[in-house]
């Protein structure tokens, strides 16, 4: 029985439970130099896709990644990344908010990184980080904003933004673009090895910081906002997939399939020539070819 990316998606259909997901799908190693092919090729097939959403420029794509510290994002995003021209790609990364993105609404910084129609966005956390880290802090009580506006209950607070989120994400849809959204699902056992190797290997010592753990001390809430959170904002026009991240090789395999698939689905084609541009091209290779 081989795993398939659909087994890893919610779309908001049936119920959701983030602890029916498994942060390990305990894929055999025997098998991994094939995802590992499996994954070049999904590159590949990327690249030639991509050329033809950057010609075609019809629809754009935002592509988001949460997890915990150490489930992999910076990785995965390298991976994607390098299959893609630089030219119709770029990554925004979503670290605390700064005090002019503070006095803005919360949606604000990502409307001000949306790709154009045509290129492809990758986002490094995202706006869910506002009902993510947000919920876990319960930072809405410091916001300078009026009362009416925080003072709720927190259910009725977040409830109110998964709502606006997913009228966001609908929103985006309905103006041409495509929204992939991507939990890499961590075990709490595999980010303690990988926090460990961090600090054991010089070279990965500025991944790491002491506040890191105090964020791992909360996993339990974490995993609760991230199970409600997914709950409430997967939709058919923008699933999310809980990708299990314990196996990185895997993982990014099932990352490259999400990316294959949205790309196809925008299905895009280098534009027609017309019969007049085909002339002028005529015309132009015999200028050409007489010279
Ligand atoms: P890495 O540690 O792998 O370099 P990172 O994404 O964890 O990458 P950091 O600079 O360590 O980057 O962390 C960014 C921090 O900003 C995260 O802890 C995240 O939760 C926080 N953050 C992002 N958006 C918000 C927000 N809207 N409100 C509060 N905190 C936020
Ligand atoms: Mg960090």
């Amino acid at each position: 029985m081989g795993l398939d990316l659909k087994d890893f998606a919610y779309d908001g259909e049936g119920g959701f439970d983030l602890k029916d997901y498994p942060t390990n799908a305990h894929v055999d190693a025997g098998e991994r130099e094939r995802y590992e092919l499996l994954t070049a090729g999904n590159t590949r097939r990327m690249a030639e896709l991509q050329d033809k959403l950057y010609a075609d420029a019809r629809e754009g794509v935002v592509a988001m990644f949460q997890a915990m510290d150490a489930a992999g994002k910076d990785s995965t995003i390298k991976r994607v990344m390098s299959g893609l021209n630089p030219q119709g790609v770029s990554v925004y990364s979503f670290k605390q908010p700064s005090a002019e993105e503070l006095s803005h609404d919360y949606l604000w910084r990502a409307v001000t990184h949306l790709p154009r129609r045509g290129h492809i966005e990758l986002f490094n956390r995202s706006y869910y980080e506002d009902v993510l880290v947000v919920r876990v802090h319960q930072m809405q009580h410091g916001y300078a904003m009026p009362k009416r506006c925080v003072d709720e209950p927190e259910d009725e607070f977040f409830d109110r933004r998964y709502r606006q989120i997913r009228d966001f994400e609908e929103y985006l849809w309905e103006n041409g673009y495509r929204v992939l959204k991507v939990f890499l699902n961590v075990g709490r056992d595999e980010q303690r090895k990988r926090f460990l190797e961090r600090i054991d290997d010089e070279s990965k010592n500025w991944k790491f910081s002491s506040g890191d753990l105090k964020e791992r001390d909360l996993w339990p809430q974490y995993m609760d906002a991230y199970d409600k959170c997914i709950r409430k904002t997967a939709s058919r026009h923008a699933p999310w997939y809980v990708v299990p991240a314990d196996q990185k090789w895997f993982a990014r395999w099932l990352v490259s399939e999400a990316m294959v698939r949205v790309l196809e689905a925008c299905d895009p084609r280098y534009p027609e020539v017309s019969p007049e541009a085909k002339a002028d091209l005529d015309r132009c290779r015999q200028e050409l070819a007489g010279e």
